[in-house]
């Protein structure tokens, strides 16, 4: 079996020692491949460095809505410049956050129109967080999709039916994460037993959010194969039939080389 983990932070701290090893126990257990996600114009130099070294790891470019505040005047348009890098997959994180106080709400809603208008003129898809904020969000797609069609991924997704429903049907893809394993979840286990199959993707948020029996430790690529196994499970499917599913639907919309 094949698994692709759309979204991790390798470039984070909590993987300064042993980034080489973690990436190893991942393509040991037949992880393909790896998206970094860039979250500040430095964490996308650093992702971009991390794909140039390991075949296996692509990166997004982006500015994290939480970082807006803190990003330099020219940092955007360095941003545009590393999104031409050769392993650059897609744009973001990007989005809508109300649940932390670090950015105002109108700066984050000016940057994702930007990423959003970018990955249209690049054809590159763009991942949105959105925490505290998916009425928001999907207001801020509907009115971009109007203009243009959405090419994207809500990514740990943790929203409504409703909120699912709005977001498939403005063309997005819903990829899901550790938190759909935790017991108590089990409203985002019945939204995510019935996303369309060719929507779904799975993603660790590595460091972050293991999932279980990993709760509360520091999560890695390998790991993305215990959600996997609970969306198997939920849906009535077997695991063989998840990894190719969610892998083909990653390389589709990151448009990876089928070498991975
Ligand atoms: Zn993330």
């Amino acid at each position: 079996m094949e698994w692709i983990d759309t979204h991790c932070h390798l470039d984070e701290d909590a993987f300064n020692q042993d980034c080489a090893d973690v990436v190893q126990r991942a393509i040991d257990s037949g992880i393909v491949a790896m998206i970094a996600i860039g979250i500040t114009l430095d964490s996308c130099r650093r992702v971009i460095e991390l794909a140039d070294r390991y075949p296996q790891v692509y990166a997004t470019v982006g500015l994290h809505p939480n970082y807006v505040s803190a990003a330099g005047a020219g940092d955007w348009d360095e941003i545009v410049e590393l999104s031409k890098s050769p392993k650059v997959v897609g744009l973001g994180e990007t989005g809508l956050d109300k649940y932390w106080d670090h950015s105002p709400l109108e700066l984050q809603a000016e940057y994702f129109d930007r990423h959003i208008e970018l990955s249209s003129q690049l054809g590159l898809p763009f991942v949105v967080h959105s925490r505290n904020s998916d009425a928001e969000v999907v207001e801020q797609l509907r009115r971009q999709a109007a203009r243009s069609p959405l090419n994207g991924v809500i990514h740990a997704f943790c929203g409504t039916a409703e909120t699912a429903t709005a977001c498939l049907e403005l063309g997005m893809h819903l990829s899901f994460g550790g938190m759909v394993t935790f017991k108590k979840n089990e409203a985002q286990r019945k939204v995510a037993a019935t996303v369309p199959p060719d929507r779904l993707l799975i993603e660790t948020d590595a460091p972050y959010l293991a999932p279980t029996p990993f709760r509360g430790k520091r999560n890695e690529p390998t790991h993305v194969r215990l959600t996997a196994s609970c969306l198997a499970e939920i849906r009535g499917v077997t695991k063989e039939e998840i990894a190719a599913v969610t892998t083909a639907n990653a390389r589709r919309l990151f448009r990876l080389p089928v070498s991975n």
